[in-house]
């Protein structure tokens, strides 16, 4: 019975595509793995001949995903009756890549291709030397190009910035984010003026210091295990960079750096696990399709924020946990309460640097970003005018102001790479954190889990409403299904606004 339905299925629509998603997918992951080598283990030199094999992997995927024998699947899917939710999600992927790759015209898409590549290296030359100009002319012809591949996908007078925003999160338009926006330059930028004028000192100067790098290495993996990584199928490493990649959901690869500040590490390592920790929860029968990974970078954001700074920088977490760390330097935080430390990982300090911003000048960097990509690609901004743009908007609202281009524009390398559109997923992460947090509240006494230890039943909750769908849904329908109400940015103004009023007793 069982085997007479399988061989039925293997004639359909789906049962054929789904073969050639398979061969897809295979070599995508070994492009994936490829990246990953490239940022930790690989010597210097290998990256020009490892470059030509990665080419020749994504020449072959494309072959693959663009080939006449996927269009006429696609097409006969649609029509197909009787698929799960996961298999219908899987074909309206495929379907998004397919329209994807194959409406930009070949030779285009290579030129484009090569001006990235190149890209990367002009723009941290132009950092390194703190020249603007020398990156300028890149910039516009990427823009130009970028504007192109827009206008070829815009659907019936989408706007451009419209259609690269939904490569990023679906379902936030310019006028969503608008107001999203909006309300955070309207209910933080006033706020955090309080906060910086606050007489309330908060010392932070023995989280410098001569932390051994062995021993950031043991809590950084104690702490990864502590909130919940599972190193049976996942590893944690070094880079420049902290990042995660996900080969599956039993394969996940973090990495962390060691530096001089010890909470650098430490909250790097607890955001990158929170990454991890959701890849590894997609569900089985998602992994290793088009749809098993997280549902967008807003939603992966979330997670990793949720982890880092609501569980990470709550005095909760650390109650059974401070110890450890004052076992592990006793030199540095032997002297040091737990409550002194708890306020140090919270101070609030406008910088300049996005990376290293606190949780509540985060979204206002990510706001400069958003309302100069606005002007780039909606209002024909001329790119020579940005430096001065972005140095008004930092003054305007984090009070500080960039002395030169490399701690100002040129910090970021995404729009070196072409990412238009990616900088608002970072701030709305933070935001569904907060939406989630709120929901959670009403249900569980959620300090006294971390009191007690017990990160598993918030992961559940997050496995249940968010981890096991991956893509099958967008954010916005999976904060919905979660917490039964649409995106609501205002729980994330409440939740600043109230944990940092009460730390600088302002109001
Ligand atoms: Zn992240």
């Amino acid at each position: 019975m069982k085997q007479e339905k399988r061989a039925e299925r293997n004639q359909d629509a789906y049962g054929l595509l789904k073969p050639c998603l398979e061969r897809a997918s295979a070599l995508q992951t070994a492009l994936i793995l490829f990246e990953w080598d490239n940022e930790t283990l690989a010597p210097r030199e290998a990256g020009k001949y490892t470059a030509k094999v990665q080419g020749a992997l994504s020449e072959a995927y494309q072959e693959i995903m663009t080939g006449k024998n996927i269009e006429k699947l696609l097409e006969q899917c649609r029509q197909e009756t009787g698929l799960s939710e996961a298999e219908r999600a899987i074909i309206r992927e495929a379907q998004e890549e397919y329209d994807r790759l194959v409406c930009i015209p070949p030779k285009e898409y290579r030129d484009y291709q090569e001006l990235v590549a190149e890209s990367a290296r002009v723009w941290a030359e132009a950092k390194e030397q703190q020249d603007f100009h020398a990156f300028a002319p890149t910039l516009k012809r990427i823009i130009s190009y970028q504007k192109k591949f827009a206008g070829y996908r815009a659907k019936d007078g989408q706007r451009l910035y419209d259609v690269m925003l939904d490569d990023f999160e679906k379902g936030f338009t310019i006028k969503k984010l608008d107001e999203f926006f909006g309300l955070l330059k309207q209910e933080l930028v006033p706020f955090l003026k309080k906060v910086t004028q606050s007489q309330v000192e908060i010392r932070d100067d023995f989280l410098t210091g001569d932390y051994p790098e062995e021993k950031q290495r043991e809590l950084a993996e104690f702490l990864a295990e502590y909130v919940g990584f599972d190193f049976k199928r996942g590893v944690l490493s070094e880079s420049a960079h902290p990042f995660t990649t996900n080969l599956h959901n039993h394969d996940v690869r973090l990495t962390t750096h060691y530096k001089k500040r010890v909470d650098s590490s430490v909250f790097s390592v607890i955001h990158e696990a929170g990454h991890g920790i959701y890849e590894l929860g997609v569900a089985d029968e998602l992994t290793q399709t088009l749809a098993g990974q997280g549902a967008s970078m807003g939603m992966h954001e979330s997670q990793s924020r949720f982890f880092e700074n609501m569980i990470g920088r709550n005095e909760a977490f650390w109650e059974p946990v401070y110890e450890k760390l004052q076992e592990l330097f006793p030199e540095e935080l032997g002297k040091i309460s737990r409550e002194i430390f708890v306020k140090a990982v919270n101070k609030v300090q406008p910088g300049l640097i996005r990376t290293e911003a606190d949780e509540l000048t985060y979204s206002l960097h990510v706001l400069v970003r958003y309302e100069l990509e606005k002007m780039l690609i909606e209002e024909s901004l001329d790119v020579e005018e940005l430096p001065k743009l972005w140095a008004d908007k930092y003054e305007e609202y984090l009070g500080v102001r960039p002395k030169n281009p490399a701690e100002g524009v040129l910090q970021d390398i995404h729009w070196a790479q072409g990412s238009f559109g990616y900088f608002p997923s970072y701030a709305l992460g933070s935001a569904f954190a907060a939406q989630m947090l709120q929901f959670m509240k009403k249900s569980m006494d959620f300090e006294e889990l971390l009191r007690k230890g017990e990160l598993e039943v918030i992961r559940q909750v997050l496995r249940r409403h968010i981890h096991r769908f991956g893509k099958i849904r967008d954010s916005r329908q999976l904060l919905r299904d979660m917490t039964g109400e649409d995106f609501e940015p205002r729980y994330y103004v409440e939740y600043l606004k109230e944990k940092y009023g009460s730390l600088y007793q302002v109001r």
